[in-house]
């Protein structure tokens, strides 16, 4: 098995993998901390379906499909694992559907794993109209404002369909800013849920709980202690990002991480601003998802070493340079500068498609000299040369899910 963040034919064998300490593995899943640096971790998550090199990040693929990327391509650039949204393929083209064909991996020819969002964040963050009970959300799709109703045993059941090797906890998201009173009520529901999705866990199929309790760390803390008696695969942390000042956010990030079984896969929910993800990794998160490399390369904003650029900007108009030249992705290798912009300008399908497959493949390199960094010991390091070619980013954009 190597390191570097390449899935090579061993990663396909995972089915039959052998655990040196502990003999055959136990599925659904195994999580091994391979090195550690200050918290930082990095280590193996493996699955039925494949190895995850850890810290990870997963490529979104609401639409069981990550946009403008064909599965192939995804494996090229090295993604190991995506996510799926059980809120949006129940809607369209329904959950039943894609079990008669086989399931999410059949569906989209995706054999890697596979991780579904249970749905609470999109009932929180798309829904014209939402109606909470204790027993689930009553909520108006936003495709074509139908009433439709999710609650634990929907989202195990929706999740059980689309046979994803991680399925999540369905939960309610607090919205920021939230009274004490309101948070903890929340927080109730979502404990509450936690416990029946734990009681419908399929065979098979690992199960991560969320963490919530909105800014408040008694909150944050109650809901670390309580999961943990339930006991899960995984843990993950959501309700971040959602209008709470930076410091904040990053404040919670680091006062939750710890909370955590530390035995465990740690996974913050739709974060991926990459100065997020460093202070998360530094708080010993392993997981990742955002919108963020996706969204704004479709936008023209594409990430490089030497910082973000907007490729719409005339000084690029008969630039023949590659749009990183430290890059190794396809397009960094075979297209210049000015045939992306002028892609970019005309709305060509292709454009989409070249910046897609380098903002996925810069990502996928980043969070591999990261791991690399945990493992030689010099994460800090990387973190501080980091955030110094972050903050040359001339570009910035709102992000959301
Ligand atoms: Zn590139």
């Amino acid at each position: 098995m190597d390191f570097d963040g390449k899935m090579g034919p061993e990663g396909h064998a995972a089915r039959v993998a052998v655990r040196p300490r502990y003999g055959i593995m136990v599925f659904p899943m195994d999580f091994e901390i391979l090195r550690e640096d200050g918290s930082a971790r990095m280590g193996l998550l493996r699955l039925a379906r494949g190895v995850i090199h850890t810290p990870a990040f997963m490529p979104v693929g609401t639409n069981a499909t990550v946009k403008a990327m064909s599965p192939g391509e995804l494996k090229e650039i090295g993604a190991e694992i995506i996510l799926g949204n059980t809120y949006h393929l129940s809607l369209r083209p329904g959950h039943e559907i894609i079990r008669s064909v086989g399931g999410l991996h059949r569906f989209m020819n995706w054999e890697r794993p596979i991780l579904t969002d249970s749905g609470g964040f999109q009932v929180y963050s798309l829904s014209a109209l939402r109606e909470i009970e204790e027993t689930g959300v009553h909520f108006k799709s936003h495709v074509d404002g139908s009433m439709h109703f999710i609650g634990p045993a929907e989202a195990m059941a929706i999740q059980a369909a689309l046979d994803s090797d991680i399925a999540m906890v369905f939960d309610d998201c607090t919205p920021y800013p939230a009274t004490h009173e309101y948070a903890f009520d929340s927080l109730r529901r979502t404990l509450s849920w936690a416990r029946s999705c734990r009681e419908l866990q399929r065979e098979g199929q690992a199960l991560f709980a969320i963490v919530q309790g909105s800014t408040y760390k008694d909150l944050r803390m109650m809901s670390a202690e309580r999961l943990r008696e339930i006991g899960f695969d995984g843990y993950a942390v959501g309700g971040l990002s959602v209008g709470e000042p930076k410091e904040l956010m990053h404040e919670m990030i680091r006062f939750t991480g710890p909370l955590l079984p530390a035995d465990r896969p740690r996974y913050l929910m739709g974060i991926g601003d990459l100065r997020d993800v460093l202070v998360a990794t530094e708080a010993g998160f392993d997981m990742f998802d955002c919108v963020m490399p996706t969204r704004n390369a479709r936008n023209g904003t594409l990430f490089t070493n030497a910082g973000r650029i907007s490729i719409k900007r005339t000084e690029f108009k008969a630039d023949e340079g590659p749009l990183d030249p430290r890059c190794g992705c396809d397009t960094c290798r075979n297209y210049p500068r000015a045939y992306l912009r002028h892609l970019f300008l005309t709305r060509e399908i292709l454009g989409m498609r070249l910046n897609t497959i380098h903002n996925l493949y810069f990502y996928m390199d980043f969070f591999r000299k990261m791991r690399d960094a945990v493992n030689s010991g010099t994460f800090s390091e990387f973190r501080r040369n980091w955030e110094g070619v972050i903050e040359r980013e001339p570009v910035t954009e709102e992000e959301g899910t």
